[in-house]
């Protein structure tokens, strides 16, 4: 069995990340979406939240298990049977920190895991989850960057923030 991890933070989840992972998942008998837990870095969204949302948007695609990861990424894939890393790559200045994750994380696991970039669609080349957060702060329309199932729910978090 195929096992393959895309992680990231997810912070929100973006139509762009869906793109990736709906077309990732059919390469591979199993993908497990891997929501970043890094206790230094600040977040929209909790973990859980994080989780929740992600779990959402991809209910339909049966072959898809979401969960949590913190610390490294080979040793995560290690405990999990996976082989195959997955990364979306936008525009070039994705390249240079990507081919080095890559190059890392082969290193690391002496040549066991290959990573798989898949390019990002033309409509989602400059989305990020950042982009996301600084249109829904400014209350700007999102229906393009995100899945109509979550939009609420990450403006009552844009209306939150700015109220503190
Ligand atoms: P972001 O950069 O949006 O905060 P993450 O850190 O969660 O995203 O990134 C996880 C993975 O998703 C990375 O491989 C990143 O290159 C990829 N990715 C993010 N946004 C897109 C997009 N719009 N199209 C394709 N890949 C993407």
């Amino acid at each position: 069995m195929k096992v393959a991890v895309y992680a990231g933070s997810f912070d929100p989840i973006t139509k762009g990340h869906q793109d990736v992972i709906k077309r990732a998942s059919k390469l591979c008998d199993k993908l497990i979406v891997a929501v970043l837990n890094n206790k230094n870095k600040k977040y929209w969204f909790s973990l859980e939240e994080r989780k929740e949302l992600t779990e959402k948007v991809l209910e339909d695609i049966p072959n898809i298990e979401v969960l949590d990861f913190s610390g490294l990424l080979v040793t995560f894939m290690e405990k999990h049977g996976a082989e195959l890393v997955i990364r979306g790559l936008r525009a070039v200045s994705d390249y240079e920190y990507e081919l080095a994750l890559a190059y890392g994380n082969q290193e690391i696991a002496d040549g066991e895991i290959e990573t798989i970039f898949i390019p990002a669609s033309k409509e989602y080349l400059y989305l990020s989850s950042s982009v996301v957060r600084e249109v829904a702060t400014y209350d700007g329309k999102l229906e393009k960057f995100l899945d109509e199932k979550i939009i609420s729910q990450v403006r009552e978090r844009a209306k939150l923030l700015n109220r503190e």
